[in-house]
């Protein structure tokens, strides 16, 4: 299994080394993608790729982190990126007292660097599924996008996939409450579904929860374990094609 979404580094873990330690020996999940929220969580998730083999990197300045995108496009230049998969996670969230017009502006011009770099983006939106979508729409990524532990919204979905994006859903769909999730994964077309565990914001236990969320999809679309394992393997490797 890959996990496309995970924050592995020193300020949302306490021992940080361990930690990944015991993520490499796990023998369901053979990659992860290690997001970075700002300057120095991105650096730290390049450094981390580069130094244990199931280990992928983003660079991103997440919409409730402050940070500039000339100072990623710094680290692009200089850093080894060759195991930076993708640019985010950046999008919109309403969580804050802060001008969105202020995150919408950061939120372009991310999208603008992936362009330049032909990297996919990854995209947090918090209550604002339909401005996110809007923002998307008028600045295409080039090389695709994904909504992160999607807040499910049919209608939404329905336009994301219209125009080529994917959906990465985390341990909400395995909440006994989660009946507007579940219509998710039971509409969407499967070459467009990804999985995540978002640790360790959405996840205590990786391996635990890593089970249950894949078990939930399985179930509902009367899948063998193989098979689901191969459409969502081979999905996250056509979204992020340096996987
Ligand atoms: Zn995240």
């Amino acid at each position: 299994m890959i996990d496309t979404h995970a924050h592995f580094n020193s300020k949302d873990l306490k021992n940080l080394k361990r930690q990944i330690q015991i993520i490499e020996s796990l023998t369901y999940l053979d990659k992860i993608i290690n997001v970075g929220l700002d300057y120095q969580t991105s650096k730290e998730a390049a450094a981390i790729s580069l130094k244990y083999p199931n280990f992928y990197a983003t660079l991103g300045i997440h919409p409730l982190h402050s940070g500039t995108i000339s100072s990623l496009k710094k680290l692009y230049e200089t850093l080894d990126c060759s195991k930076v998969v993708a640019i985010g996670e950046t999008g919109l969230d309403s969580s804050t007292k802060e001008d969105i017009t202020i995150q919408e502006n950061k939120f372009i011009e991310t999208i603008n660097f992936a362009n330049e770099i032909n990297l996919p983006i990854i995209i947090h939106a918090n209550n604002t599924n339909k401005q996110a979508l809007e923002i998307i729409k008028e600045n295409l990524p080039q090389a695709g996008f994904v909504f992160h532990c999607f807040q499910p919204n049919l209608e939404i979905m329905e336009e994301i996939i219209g125009i080529g994006g994917y959906i990465s859903v985390a341990t909400p769909i395995t909440r006994p409450t989660a009946k507007k999730s579940l219509e998710v994964i039971k509409n969407i077309p499967l070459e467009n579904l990804l999985i995540e565990l978002d640790y360790p914001y959405m996840s205590d236990n990786p391996e635990i929860d890593g089970k249950n969320v894949f078990n939930k999809i399985k179930e509902l679309r009367h899948l063998k374990y193989n098979d689901l394992e191969d459409i969502l393997d081979s999905n996250a490797k056509r979204l992020f094609k340096k996987l």
